[in-house]
């Protein structure tokens, strides 16, 4: 009997799942695409651009990991079109034909066109090049602060201005200021070195979180010197300065834009229903309504509780997505019905800063300080770790 193929486009965190669960079906044959030869684990870049770790730490290598399974292919190459009347979707390089496709190309960030100048003078953090770019022009900024400062302290302030107090904005915002105390603790600058800026139109950082959340991430936010400005909406960003409704101006050195998200471009080119913002609208077991052979999960949809509430994009999302879409396509091979996906939250773990964090277990258990960074980091070293191993089996001499 021929084997069933499945492709899967985008190797995060959503692709990734749905491929391990796949995989142990003997009758299924895999192609996994994307357009990076990576697996990139964003909820760690705060480490990464706040120098804690290397790029080793945020990577998976795709072909290695997929090399470790005897029915995954790897193909690194952007998916194109998608042609759902005939199953076959065109890549850069080519047309390839599947039984079953799941779309988990997740989401970039989105820099609203009515802020003039947000787009050009800001950085993301969406992907792996952008984070490195800014790290290193970070880094050269500060060495050039250090020379300056023998000409004494009264210089221009070095300001960092984070937008978007959401979960990744407050993160970042908490590991730069952590960085910069460290530089100047350390002896490092002479002079006051950085500040951190981090700015939002909502009343608060976290909007709609849990507010022991937001209570613990604006205290230590606080404790850690960064300058808190939510309801304060950006209405302009100049090369070096940025302009809020109410009039105040901010000179900065580096601006980060963590203020939204938008699906990936590839919805543009598939004529499937979206949201405003381009995500996919998904039925209840994860299908494209008009394609029951055709499955999207993670950041690149809309997601609903059954109240029809939105639920957050998060990693934990796009992973229970994978799981669910697996087992769908499982049931169907085997002549069963499919089940319909609920989304049940596990809890959320926020990083603070240095060694601090807070969050919620499951059983809504609330924790901060120490044990929620050593939570979180577990948590971390539980989801790569089965993924580092598998790529070091699959290695490419
Ligand atoms: C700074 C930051 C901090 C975060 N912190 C947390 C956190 O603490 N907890 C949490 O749960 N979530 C967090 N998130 C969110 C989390 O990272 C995302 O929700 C998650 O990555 C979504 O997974 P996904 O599989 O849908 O998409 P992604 O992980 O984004 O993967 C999409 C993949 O598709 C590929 N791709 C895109 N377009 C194409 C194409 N046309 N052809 C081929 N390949 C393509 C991309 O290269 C990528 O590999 C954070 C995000 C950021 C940016």
């Amino acid at each position: 009997m021929q084997n069933t193929h499945v492709v899967i486009i985008g190797g995060g965190y959503g692709g990734v799942r749905a491929l391990e669960h796949l995989s142990k079906n003997s009758r299924i044959k895999i192609t996994l695409i994307d357009k990076n030869s990576y697996h990139y684990m964003q909820p760690e870049v705060y480490d990464f651009i706040a120098n804690k770790v290397d790029m080793s730490h945020i990577m998976i290598d795709l072909p290695s990991l997929c090399n470790s399974f005897a029915s995954v292919t790897f193909l690194c190459d952007e998916v194109k079109a998608i042609e759902s009347t005939s199953s076959t979707l065109t890549t850069s390089t080519q047309t390839i034909n599947f039984d079953y496709l799941i779309i988990a190309t997740g989401s970039r960030t989105y820099f609203p066109d009515f802020i003039p100048g947000l787009r050009e003078h800001s950085h993301g953090v969406k992907n792996v090049p952008a984070a490195l770019d800014f790290k290193q022009q970070f880094e050269r900024a500060l060495l050039n602060r250090i020379e300056t400062q023998t000409q004494g302290c009264e210089i221009e302030p070095f300001n960092i201005v984070i937008g978007g107090a959401g979960l990744s904005g407050v993160e970042i915002a908490a590991e730069m200021a952590a960085y910069a105390n460290r530089f100047y603790q350390n002896g490092n600058f002479g002079c006051r070195g950085v500040d951190v800026y981090l700015i939002d139109a909502y009343p608060t950082i976290l909007f709609g979180m849990d507010p022991f959340l937001i209570e613990s991430a604006y205290e230590r936010l606080i404790k850690l010197g960064v300058y808190v400005w939510h309801n304060n909406r950006i209405s302009q960003v100049d090369e070096k300065e940025i302009r809020l409704d109410n009039g105040k101006i901010l000179h900065f050195e580096f601006m980060i834009f963590t203020g939204g998200v938008t699906a990936s471009t590839l919805t543009q080119y598939l004529g499937f229903e979206t949201n405003v913002k381009g995500h996919l609208i998904v039925d209840e077991h994860l299908n494209i309504p008009t394609h029951q052979n055709i499955y999207a999960i993670g950041d690149i949809t809309q997601a609903l509780d059954t109240n029809g509430k939105f639920i957050p994009p998060t990693a934990q999302l796009a992973e229970r997505g994978g799981e669910h879409v697996a087992r769908n396509i499982i049931a169907s091979l085997n002549g069963k019905e499919k089940y319909p996906f609920h989304f049940k939250n596990q809890g959320v773990m926020i990083a603070l800063g240095g060694e601090y964090g807070a969050g919620i277990l499951p059983g809504g258990i609330k924790v901060k300080g120490y044990l929620a960074y050593l939570i979180k980091k577990a948590i971390f070293w539980m989801y790569t770790a089965p993924l580092r191993r598998r790529s070091t089996i699959g290695k490419r001499r």
